[in-house]
């Protein structure tokens, strides 16, 4: 199986968003913060690239204003992430000066041959990484991230896209000295480099998790194509949502094959008119026990009488044992029996119980 690293995360998020994108191969529209992500990148390559001089910071920002004019159609009213993105790449250049970096690949592609040891199947993984730098005989990785949220040390210490790409940098350059390869994420909108490294046995349990994978997603395959949806905090920035379970009916212009709107309406409101009446109920009958159990806590009893009936409270029964007194009354017993029948198994027995 032919697999990159962002399949693999799409399948463990949500395991239909993956059989849309990746079996299905249909097209989801993008959004915004898949456009900015892009433009963002495709800039920052274009900084780097020496043709023959490196741009200036009016030609970057002119690059990056083509790029978000060829895609009006798309981004409406979304002015906000331009100046964000302007501002973003003004911050990047001014610590990131092209000239400093001995940049030695961008956008660089890569395969990895992935043979099961267990299975004996053999699986391709694929990738495309930001960035390589090399320093001396050290080479570096440089992941863009364009994401709000930056993870801690330890996330990105066990990161599967890093140890991927660690994998895809050997593939490239086998005689490269594993223990020399910095693996970095650029959070941009924090100005901020995190840096890893992986050892041999964290790349091979990486590759169990990897193969892990493929077996279930090959397993769901097999089972009908059941790639169930998987709702999380994610669905707002996926494609599929139109066409997701989860959330069809939430667009009327998709329902076509369910019951009208105008007949499931009523039936909705209702429920919830009932459920909200039983949430009161359910409210109302804890305000009501606690008064009636401490009407029985001063009355000391445990059942209370009314016109309408009575009401009991549930008595717990607790049973307790006196542990001295078994093992004595255990150990006379068994003696006992002993005496009489010599059985070897009762006098380990016996042991035990004096422990
Ligand atoms: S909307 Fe959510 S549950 Fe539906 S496919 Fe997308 S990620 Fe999965």
């Amino acid at each position: 199986m032919r697999i990159s690293y962002s399949s693999l995360d799409t399948f463990k998020t949500c395991p239909l968003k993956y059989k849309l994108q990746d079996i299905d191969r249909i097209r989801a529209p993008k959004n915004i913060e898949q456009i900015f992500g892009a433009s963002i990148h495709s800039t920052l390559k274009y900084m780097f690239e020496r043709k023959p001089l490196y741009p200036t910071l009016n030609q970057i920002i002119d690059f990056f204003r083509n790029l978000w004019d060829q895609q009006k159609t798309l981004i409406k009213n979304e002015d906000v992430y331009f100046k964000e993105g302007i501002s973003l790449l003004e911050r990047f250049y001014k610590r990131n000066q092209p000239w400093n970096f001995n940049v030695v690949d961008l956008e660089s592609r890569f395969e990895v041959d992935l043979d099961n040891p267990k299975t004996g199947e053999k699986h391709v993984l694929a990738g495309i990484i930001d960035r390589i730098d090399k320093n001396d005989d050290a080479y570096e990785i440089i992941d863009y991230k364009t994401a709000r949220k930056m993870p801690g040390q330890d996330n990105i210490d066990k990161d599967l896209q890093m140890s991927i790409y660690h994998l895809g940098l050997l593939r490239r350059w086998p005689h490269l000295d594993p223990g020399k390869i910095k693996l970095s994420f650029y959070y941009l909108k924090h100005g901020e480099k995190i840096s890893t490294s992986r050892n041999k046995n964290q790349l091979e349990e990486n590759k169990k998790f990897i193969f892990k994978t493929i077996d279930e997603i090959k397993e769901r395959i097999k089972n009908n194509y059941d790639f169930p949806p998987l709702p999380s905090g994610l669905c707002d920035w996926c494609g599929y949502k139109q066409m997701c379970p989860m959330w069809k009916h939430l667009y009327q212009s998709q329902i076509s094959n369910f019951k009208s709107q105008k007949d499931i309406e009523p039936v909705i409101k209702e429920y919830f008119e009932l459920k909200d009446q039983n949430d009161k109920n359910n409210d109302r009958l804890d305000e009501l026990k606690t008064l009636i159990y401490g009407f029985m806590d001063e009355q000391k009893v445990e059942r209370v009488f009314g016109a309408e009936g009575y009401l009991t409270r549930k008595m717990q029964e607790k049973i307790s044992y006196d542990i001295k007194k078994i093992k004595e009354f255990l150990k006379e017993k068994i003696d006992n029996f002993i005496i009489k029948k010599q059985f070897t198994i009762l006098t380990a027995l016996r042991k035990k119980i004096e422990k």
